[in-house]
Order: C-alpha cells, then structure tokens, then sequence
C-alpha cells in the first residue's frame, strides 16, 4: 500500500454495515440451577444471582449460587461417581463418553458461540472461530489419551486422583472448562467445575450436553456461584485435587489454605507478558501480531501481550503503525462479525481499567486511545496505548486485563530480554525477528512458559500451557495436563 492508498483507508469514514450473528437458535432459559449428581436441582438456600449481557446490561439469566451444603452435595455425588462407576469403567469406555461430549459441542458449536458472547462480551469471530472449536478439540485430545495412559508414562502405574475440584475464571468460559474437565475424565477422576460468577452459561449449557450423552451421574458436577462458593470447594475435605485458572490474589489464598494437606494443586494465575520487536522483523506482521495480542478479545487474557519491547531503531515506525491499525479496530457489538473488540466483561473490570488507565497518565505515561465511537450502553474501553512509561511504572508491572498495551524500547539483545523478565510473572512472551538463532536465545533467555516466535496467542490442545513465578505451578494441555491429574508408581 503507498502512503496515499493508506491515508485514504484510514481518512474515509466509511464503516461497515452491521453483520449481526443470528441469536434465532439459541436457548436461554429465565433461571438455572446446581448441576448435581446428573440433575438440576435448586439450591438448598434459595439463593440466586443475575448473569448480565455485559455488552447492553440486560439480565440474562437468574442463577443459582451454591452454599457450603450445595458443595458438599455436588462433592459427595462425584465421590460416589468416582467410586461406583467412574473408576470401574474400561478406559476406552471413558474415551467414548468424553468424545461424544466433544462431538455434540461441535454440532452445537454456534449455540454456544452465541451464548459465549452474550454472557461474556466478547467478540463473535473470537467465540466461533478460537473458544468453541479449541472446546472441543481439547475433549477429542483427551477422549484420545483415556485408553492409552500407560503409553503417557511408560513403565508406570497410572491411577486416578480421585475427586477434583476445578475453578474457572471468565476470560475463556467454555474453553476453561474443557481444560480442567477433559484430562481429569480420561484419567479417571470425576469433578465439581465452578465457573466464573459472570459467565456461568457455557458451562451450565455444556452440564446439559453431559447429561443427554449419558455420562454416569455425579461424574461431572457444576456448581455456580461466587468467590465463596469456590472457596467452599477449596475448603472440602474429600477433594484430591484442585485446578484453579483465575488471579494471582485468589492464587495465592488457595495455596495458603492447602499448605500441610495431602490435596494436590495446579494453580494457572497471570501475566505480564512481552512482545519483543527486533529491528530486523516482518513489521507489519510484528503489528498484526501484537494487535492479536493485546487488543483482540478485550485484552481479557492471562497471556495477553500487554507489554510490547521494541528495538529503539524502528520504535517510531511501529507505533505509529500501532496507531494506525487501532484506528481501524472496531469496538462494539460483541454478536457482529465485523467486531475486533466487544464489551468488557463486567461493570467492576471496566472500572479497574479505567483505574489503570488513571494511574499510568498520574505515573508520568503519554496516554494514546483510539478514537473510534463506543455504544452508549455496556461496558466499553478504547484501544489503548501507553508510551513513555519505564520498568517501575503499574502499568508495565502489573496485569490489567484489559485492551492496554506498555511500550518501552531497547536497544541491545540483553537490554530487551532483561526488561522482559523484570516482572513477578512468567507466564508467556513472544519474540519478533527474521533470525532463527535469536529466536533460539530469546526463547531460552525468557523466564515465560509459554513462548511464541513471529506469532502470538496461538493454542493447541497437545501442547502444556503453564507459567514460572506469580504466574502458577503445573501445566494444562499435552502430556503435561494429564500429569496434573493422575498418581504415578
Ligand atoms: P478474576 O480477577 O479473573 O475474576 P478471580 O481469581 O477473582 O479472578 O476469579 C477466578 C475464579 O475464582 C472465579 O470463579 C471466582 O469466583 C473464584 N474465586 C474468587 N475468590 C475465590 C476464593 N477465595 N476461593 C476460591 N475461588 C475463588
């Protein structure tokens, strides 16, 4: 594209017309209840919340929130599970139940992209194309692996855990839940989910698709509710282990509670992460690459790119290319195809951004935000970029989960990796460079789990997904998931 063509594209104030996703096939009842022992059943104390459309405040389902008697209900039907029927089973009987879970996803995929987006904000092309089909990829993987365990571990006994408790946040709904659940039925174990209070739908939709393909009862058990209904999980004494996805806070507080127990944990928390530019990368695929990484899906990823290290020879052109690209970025209706950024996932998170957002112009950041319009109703927030900010700045150290990308440069190969590596966490990091050596040193100087080369944000359900430091203990995904959830002699 010369420069005129480019002005052009970005001077015109043409728009595109809406491409609204159909919500015509999907199903939301008014209000749903605990997943127990192969039922729904209400909750003992009568206690419900609302799940809100973050994207037009509507309610759009009352929920139940499961007490400590509800917990221990939901524990007692898949300790029974386990014991009775779960355990007894031949494995390749297990990998049948778990593929036809995978298959039914598949063929219910845009219901539950539909609903992934209502209840969650983000965009539909996101749902459809990455949450839903890696779902259900993660169940055919791991339906894969129930009858080939002892290949998993050659010259090992494998066994089951036993009951594991599992804790979701609300970034990736259904995708979360896929993780945790898919390894611990292939291996054996039966489970309580709870997912995130925000964006319990997926799951209560994917209880529903357990239950009609026939799994035991109590095998899969779902329990909704907030921070002290998971805490009551964490808190039961007949759990074997506990998988927990969410903040580094919450983190922390469950491995204070397990210390001097036998219960084993995985603790998958947040991140920090950089994208390191050299000045030798494809630029504009560099650009491509962190705008993927940081502004699509609402920043709302604990491997997000939230921090971009760029070589200080070709700073100017890539934020200005940055600038650019985010002046195309269109923030709205999560249910429209034409949506890169939908609405942030609930009333408290957009408040911390735009705390964040407070915070790094007070630290002395230049503030640049896309100038696009946002609808008037939701909750919203620009793409948005800081400069000029250095390592003891919030907003390069700490995770804001929102569309708000830290930029600082560097100059020497060292410079850039010791700047990536000056945070608490070690989750993931990209690197951006057309040498293969360096993507070598890079990717072994990186304190990351996770570590991507001229991409980003790229997920497979064979590959372990884990982070150093504040960022977690124990990997999901791969041989490494089935790891969290089997004992070996
Ligand atoms: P986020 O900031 O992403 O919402 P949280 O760690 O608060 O992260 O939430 C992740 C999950 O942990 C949610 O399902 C939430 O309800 C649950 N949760 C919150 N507090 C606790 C707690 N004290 N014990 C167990 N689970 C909790």
């Amino acid at each position: 594209m010369d420069d005129t063509t480019s002005k052009l594209a970005f001077d015109t104030d043409w728009q595109y017309d809406p491409a609204p996703e159909s919500t015509d096939h999907v199903r939301v009842d008014d209000q749903y209840e605990l997943f127990i022992g192969g039922e729904f059943v209400a909750p003992k104390e009568g206690r419900y919340f609302d799940s809100i459309n973050p994207a037009n405040e509507q309610v759009l389902a009352r929920i139940a929130s499961a007490g400590k008697d509800d917990v221990d209900r939901a524990v007692k039907a898949a300790r029974k599970a386990y014991e009775t029927s779960w355990s007894k089973l031949k494995p390749a009987e297990r990998g049948k139940y778990i593929y036809r879970i995978a298959r039914v996803i598949q063929e219910r995929a845009r219901e539950f992209s539909v609903i992934e987006s209502l209840d969650g904000g983000k965009p539909i092309r996101e749902s459809r194309d990455i949450d839903i089909p890696l779902a259900a990829a993660h169940f055919f993987y791991y339906a894969g692996w129930a009858d080939k365990l002892e290949y998993a571990f050659p010259g090992k006994q494998v066994a089951a855990l036993g009951v594991a408790g599992q804790i979701i946040p609300w970034n990736f709904p259904l995708l979360m839940a896929a993780w945790k659940i898919a390894p611990a039925l292939a291996c054996g174990n039966t489970v309580v989910l709870k997912p995130a209070e925000t964006t319990p739908l997926t799951a209560l939709k994917l209880a529903e698709v357990i239950r009609d393909a026939g799994l035991p009862p109590g095998v899969v058990n779902i329990v909704t509710g907030a921070g002290d209904t998971g805490a009551a999980l964490v808190d039961h004494p007949d759990i074997d282990k506990i998988a927990f996805t969410g903040s580094t806070a919450v983190g922390r507080l469950i491995q204070n509670s397990q210390a001097g127990t036998s219960t084993i944990y995985t603790l998958e928390l947040g991140g920090k992460a950089a994208n390191i530019v050299f000045d030798d990368a494809a630029i504009d695929q560099a650009v491509e690459g962190i705008v993927n990484g940081i502004f699509f899906n609402q920043g709302h990823v604990c491997c997000a790119g939230s921090r971009l290290l760029v070589q200080e020879s070709v700073a100017d052109e890539v934020v200005q290319k940055l600038k650019d690209r985010m002046e195309t970025l269109i923030v709205g209706d999560p249910l429209d195809k034409n949506t890169d950024i939908g609405a942030i996932n609930s009333a408290a998170q957009l408040e911390k951004i735009e705390s964040y957002l407070q915070l790094g112009q007070d630290e002395g950041g230049e503030m640049y935000q896309a100038s696009g319009s946002v609808p008037e109703r939701g909750y919203w927030c620009r793409p948005t970029l800081f400069t000029g900010v250095s390592q003891s700045n919030r907003v390069v150290q700490e995770e804001i989960f929102g569309p708000v990308l830290a930029v600082q440069t560097f100059r020497t190969e060292q410079e850039g990796l010791d700047k990536a590596n000056n945070t608490p966490y070690g989750l993931s990091g990209g690197v951006w460079t057309d040498k293969g050596a360096k993507i070598f040193r890079i990717a072994q100087g990186l304190r990351a789990g996770v570590i991507w080369a001229n991409t980003f944000n790229k997920f497979d359900p064979a590959s372990p997904f884990g982070g150093y430091k504040e960022s977690g203990v124990g990997h999901e995904g791969g041989l490494h998931g089935l790891d969290a959830y089997v004992s070996l002699a």
